[in-house]
């Protein structure tokens, strides 16, 4: 939301007064940092700090106040719902990056969100595969509740969540393959040049609800240079399918190439890719892995009961590639048990079970 400051302060100073965390006010307003905000001036507070600024000398609230919505994250995301919630968000808590790190084959934004102001870059990314979409929402409700236990300076599960801001930097790329996931939950886009393609991939029926590749058919965590010659030669599919087709070579398609560049880009120290299902967790990759990544994951299965799995005969994928290539920790959460894509009548029984993760891969 939007407040009038009533006389010239410095944006550090005017925390003190209104007893509001330094960092996350100025963290919403970025281009303000080090200077006095002039009489009148107007700046960006979080929604939730509202109660805290009723009746003050310093500022009046509600200028041009959109309305703060409900905003209910426990919900199946598509590309279009995503856009919206992130800019809800970002209207909620203004401290929020967020990015286009590239383009889908549809030209659907691919989005990153960035908080935090800490040296530990952590990424987590959701939905490489079309019909693992429920990785969208669990990934989006976790990171609401963190923005919230932050703005109202609470803890979560013991974790001072305002420490976890100013020691981490937070990554998020809620949906890497928008235009499959659109294409598992809305059916056929309305995009004529896909169309047949699509419908022959899919032995000519409309019901793409088993789609798990980008919408070229690509199967996008197949896709990264990391002895992706083997999965080539063994994967059945020798052609565009809706599962397992790893391309016709390394980093052909948009979305695997915009998450290969924002990794060259950020230099992350620990990367999480949710995927489902199974319970289980892969933290190995040919011993690339650093001595932290066991601790680490010794910690994920104590909260979430998944089972740690340290070698999978598997090549290809964003985790291998980025373990193999920076010796750090990546781990690919397989969230959930049954046939994909799971029903969202399991989403609270996988928050349960897998919120802790999401903590622990920023305090650990
Ligand atoms: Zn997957």
């Amino acid at each position: 939301m939007f407040v009038r400051v009533k006389k010239a302060i410095p944006l550090k100073e005017l925390a003190n007064h209104l007893k509001l965390n330094e960092q996350l006010l100025v963290d919403s307003n970025r281009d303000k940092r080090n200077r006095t905000i002039d009489e009148n001036e107007i700046i960006c507070i979080p929604d939730a700090w509202k109660k805290y600024i009723q009746n003050n000398l310093f500022v009046d609230c509600e200028v041009n106040q959109t309305k703060s919505s409900e905003l209910t994250t426990k919900k199946p995301y598509n590309s279009v719902t995503l856009e919206q919630d992130i800019e809800k968000l970002q209207l909620q808590y203004p401290f929020i990056n967020k990015q286009v790190i590239g383009y889908s084959v549809l030209n659907t934004p691919i989005y990153e969100l960035t908080i935090g102001h800490g040296k530990k870059k952590i990424h987590m990314n959701g939905s490489f595969h079309a019909n693992e979409w429920i990785t969208t929402s669990v990934i989006m409700h976790w990171f609401q509740n963190y923005l919230e236990a932050l703005v109202n300076d609470h803890d979560l599960d013991g974790q001072s969540c305002i420490d976890l801001y100013n020691d981490t930097k937070l990554s998020l790329v809620p949906m890497v393959n928008p235009d499959g996931v659109d294409l598992v939950l809305n059916g056929l886009p309305d995009h004529i040049e896909y169309e047949p393609s699509l419908l022959q991939m899919n032995d000519l029926s409309i019901d793409f609800s088993q789609w798990k590749a980008n919408i070229r058919g690509i199967d996008l965590n197949n896709q990264y240079p990391v002895k992706w010659e083997i999965e080539k030669a063994r994967k059945l599919p020798k052609a565009p399918a809706p599962r397992d087709y790893p391309g016709d070579a390394p980093l052909t398609e948009p979305e695997a190439i915009a998450l290969a560049e924002l990794v060259k880009r950020s230099q992350f120290d620990r990367v999480l890719a949710f995927h489902t299902q199974g319970e289980e967790i892969y933290w190995g990759y040919l011993r690339k892995e650093p001595v932290e990544a066991e601790e680490i994951v010794k910690e994920f299965n104590k909260l979430s009961g998944y089972k740690a799995v340290r070698d999978i005969d598997s090549h290809a994928g964003f985790r291998d590639w980025f373990v193999n290539d920076w010796r750090r920790s990546g781990f690919t959460i397989e969230l959930g048990i049954g046939t994909n894509p799971l029903p969202f009548s399991q989403f609270d029984e996988i928050y349960r079970k897998s919120k802790g993760i999401f903590l622990a891969a920023l305090y650990m």
